[in-house]
């Protein structure tokens, strides 16, 4: 989404610009980052269920893959626009740097209102764009994974589009799978778990104690929801959930999957008992400790940042903070845990279970979450040290970190020829 005339990968282009400045990278290599590497872009013609034919216009951007293969998911959206792919293909690329995961960034996205298509038109629609994109993508080259409107179907219509075309079974060309076709375990909940545990380290460190920490979290898809849940099992009390339809408030606490349940049957929070209704966006003015954006991009802006009471915000979302809105919220000393930190989790168990496919293995779920609390915190502690010994905002820290990593990786790399 492109809202607030704000073009996230012009802002993309600005934070490069930024931390060349501050910590003097190869110019070359920065000019290298501001431009995608490869954009494919497809016109995907879908036979409807009322027999008329539509075209739906796809993209997939890969963005570099000097640290390893192009990883990311793909969005299903009506507000889809190229220039938010490339936007997410780089942040893909910065967040596994960041967690130092052996992959580049890529992003696919396909304009389209998933929500108002039947499973047999998605069916479609997937197989066509896996096809018109097979030969960017492999277990080597580029792998896709579930993003906003697309989930564990959806790879496995990849997966099989993919495997049917190069005639034996590949799983290991997409992640995010059911666990019946090598999905991994923890995969599902991997990034509202990741944002979880950062949100863990960053209490600890302003002495904020979770128990009973209270948290308002904003978009109940996956990642709200399981974001919601793992901050619950940890202490803390939910006071706040919002969706397009509207926003609950509990002083009390909210149970998770009580609301989630509601929510699957009525198709919104909106009115779940016991709880006050107030508007979707109000969620951001809430006297809360802990806010969660685990939406679309750009909706803690300028206008809204000043009225934020939280002492946390944990980005579950990618890019939910517009520029000025994030140096406003570094003024006021807010805690902000940028998203290619916070929302790392999703791509770091992706990272799991593509080893567990190319190994043909199977790993504990024990064993899952405790490899991701691992990785995480030692990602979170990096940042933490940059953002300390530079007095520096978590975010322009971790793009420090992985910028770094990735330079070092192309100087070692070299240019061909
Ligand atoms: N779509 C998720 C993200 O933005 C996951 C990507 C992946 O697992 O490759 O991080």
């Amino acid at each position: 989404m492109i809202s607030n005339s704000v073009n996230p990968f012009e802002e993309v282009k600005k934070q490069i610009d930024i931390i060349k400045e501050k910590i003097g990278i190869d110019p070359s290599v920065a000019e290298q980052l501001k431009h995608p590497r490869q954009i494919i872009s497809v016109s995907i013609p879908i036979k409807m269920d009322n027999d008329r034919v539509d075209i739906f216009m796809g993209h997939r951007v890969q963005h570099n893959m000097w640290r390893g293969p192009y990883k990311g998911g793909i969005r299903y959206h009506p507000t889809v626009a190229l220039d938010e792919v490339k936007a997410l293909a780089a942040w893909m690329t910065f967040k596994t740097s960041v967690l130092d995961i052996p992959y580049g960034g890529a992003k696919g996205g396909v304009i389209c209102n998933p929500k108002k298509m039947s499973e047999d038109e998605l069916e479609r629609l997937t197989r066509r764009y896996t096809s018109m994109i097979i030969d960017v993508i492999g277990p080597f080259k580029d792998v896709p994974a579930p993003d906003v409107g697309t989930d564990s179907q959806t790879m496995s219509w990849v997966m099989d589009t993919y495997s049917s075309i190069k005639g034996y079974s590949i799983p290991e060309v997409v992640t995010g799978k059911p666990i019946s076709l090598g999905g991994s375990f923890g995969r599902e909940g991997a990034t509202g778990l990741g944002a979880a545990i950062c949100t863990r380290n960053a209490a600890k460190k302003i002495g904020l104690k979770l128990r009973g920490a209270r948290v308002a979290v904003q978009g109940y898809g996956k990642v709200g929801f399981w974001s919601a849940k793992s901050l619950d099992e940890m202490g803390c009390k939910i006071i706040a959930i919002s969706d397009t339809g509207g926003c609950i408030v509990n002083k009390n606490g909210v149970n998770p999957d009580k609301v989630k349940e509601y929510k699957l049957k009525t198709g919104s929070v909106y009115e779940y008992k016991g709880c006050k209704n107030i508007p979707s966006d109000d969620i951001f003015e809430l006297d809360c400790d802990i806010l969660v954006p685990a939406a679309l991009e750009n909706c803690i802006t300028d206008k809204n940042c000043d009225a934020i009471k939280a002492k946390i915000i944990s980005e579950s979302a990618n890019g939910p903070t517009t520029p000025a809105a994030d140096q406003a919220l570094f003024e006021k000393k807010i805690f902000v845990i940028p998203d290619i930190l916070a929302n790392a989790g999703g791509v770091t168990v992706s990272y799991f279970e593509w080893t567990q496919n190319l190994n043909r293995d199977r790993w504990s779920l024990e064993n899952i979450n405790r490899r991701l609390e691992e990785r995480m915190n030692i990602a979170f502690d990096g940042v933490y040290k940059v953002q300390k010994s530079r007095d520096e905002s978590m975010r322009t820290a971790a793009y420090i970190l992985a910028i770094k990593r990735l330079e070092e990786a192309h100087l070692k790399l070299g240019l061909f020829p």
